[in-house]
């Protein structure tokens, strides 16, 4: 079967998994343990992923908060800020295209006496920087806007929104989730970023691990959030909780693996997928149609209308032989929201398909597509 979900998850790299195995055999330690051999093992084992995550997304390794993985990042950030900050004001800013994590948790304060501004989108997702400048307030405490798409691969404008959040003095979040391992980010490029989420899986690690980027002010103290988890007061009591050493010496390795091999994966997946587009369209013409932009995208993410084809039976009817889906993975049983905020008539969501490629594919796999 040919995997072309891999905006949904990623399959583990097998040097992931040769870097988890002793710590779910031997070097089972808690890091929060003190002196005998093993729990040190595991300390040092979590500050090397730490340090690893931290090179690949440009932050302090103090700056890294490990957690289960977005959903959590994202919960922990939104109402953490809406928490801890209310006495500032209760108004956040987010998009109409947001993951269920952002836009539930966003609907969630509002039933808390929040108020949200969800801000509309271009043709390819994007939101527009004027709209953005227009709907911060005095009372405004919160932007937060995902930075790379999960059915479009559309890239955000990070580093101008960034600058305008600085500017305004106001607390940026942008969900990653997508982006992490994808595409190089630096974060000491974009000072205004304030919070950052994202999930190992996407890049080849364990899933159920995932990390909180909160970024320290000049004191090195952290922008302060209510804890989601209380309790024993890991991850500097912002997230209490045993850390699982060994989904996060994963994550850790699939980022010091994305380091070394993001430059090599770009090139290779955008080569595989203007082959894949071309085959496309050599097959079925003008009975398809490109929801997604060419340019400032996530490398290898498409999104196609097959006219006249209701997705689910496409979807299903290729099951045996490509994986693919009909947009996120986790709201494909209703009509995406996301392809509806761009415009898409309900046909035009109902015949679209996501593509999502991975550097483990093969150009000759693609073939496959010629033969259908
Ligand atoms: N945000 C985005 C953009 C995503 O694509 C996903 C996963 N589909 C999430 C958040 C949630 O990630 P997880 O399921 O790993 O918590």
């Amino acid at each position: 079967m040919l995997y072309l979900d891999n905006s949904a998850t990623t399959q583990i790299h097998p040097e992931v998994k040769d870097a988890m195995l002793p710590f779910l055999m031997e070097e089972f330690g808690n890091p929060s343990s003190k002196y005998y051999l093993v729990a040190e093992n595991a300390k040092n084992a979590v500050k090397k992923a730490r340090s690893a995550l931290g090179s690949l997304i440009g932050s302090k390794d103090s700056e890294i908060i490990f957690t289960s993985g977005s959903t959590e990042s994202n919960n922990m950030i939104i109402k953490g800020v809406a928490d801890f900050h209310s006495d500032k004001g209760k108004h956040i800013i987010t998009t109409k295209v947001e993951h269920p994590s952002v836009l539930e948790t966003c609907k969630y304060l509002e039933t808390k006496g929040f108020e949200v501004t969800y801000l509309d989108v271009d043709e390819y997702g994007r939101i527009l920087l004027d709209d953005l400048r227009n709907q911060i307030k005095k009372n405004t405490i919160l932007v937060t806007i995902i930075w790379g798409n999960n059915e479009l691969g559309s890239l955000n404008d990070i580093k101008a929104i960034s600058e305008l959040c600085l500017q305004k003095n106001v607390f940026f979040h942008s969900d990653a989730t997508q982006v992490i391992g994808k595409i190089k980010i630096n974060l000491s490029d974009y000072p205004g970023v304030t919070f950052l989420s994202c999930s190992s899986h996407k890049f080849h690690g364990p899933k159920g691990i995932g990390a909180a980027f909160i970024r320290e002010d000049q004191y090195h103290i952290l922008t302060m959030i209510t804890p989601l988890l209380h309790g024993g007061g890991q991850e500097q009591g912002i997230r209490s909780g045993t850390l699982a050493v060994h989904n996060i010496v994963g994550l850790g390795k699939a980022a010091e693996i994305a380091i070394n091999s993001i430059s090599e994966n770009i090139q290779k997946i955008n080569k595989l997928e203007k082959y894949l587009i071309s085959i496309l369209k050599d097959k079925f013409s003008n009975q398809i149609h490109f929801n997604n932009d060419n340019d400032n995208k996530i490398p290898g993410v498409i999104s196609i209308q097959f006219k006249g084809i209701n997705n689910e039976v496409l979807v299903k009817s290729l099951a045996p032989i490509v994986a693919v889906s009909t947009g996120s993975a986790c709201s494909s049983s209703k009509p995406s929201h996301v392809l509806s905020a761009i415009g898409l008539t309900i046909d035009e969501v109902i015949f679209t398909v996501r593509f999502s490629l991975s550097s483990f594919i093969k150009e000759e796999d693609l073939d496959i597509f010629k033969q259908l």
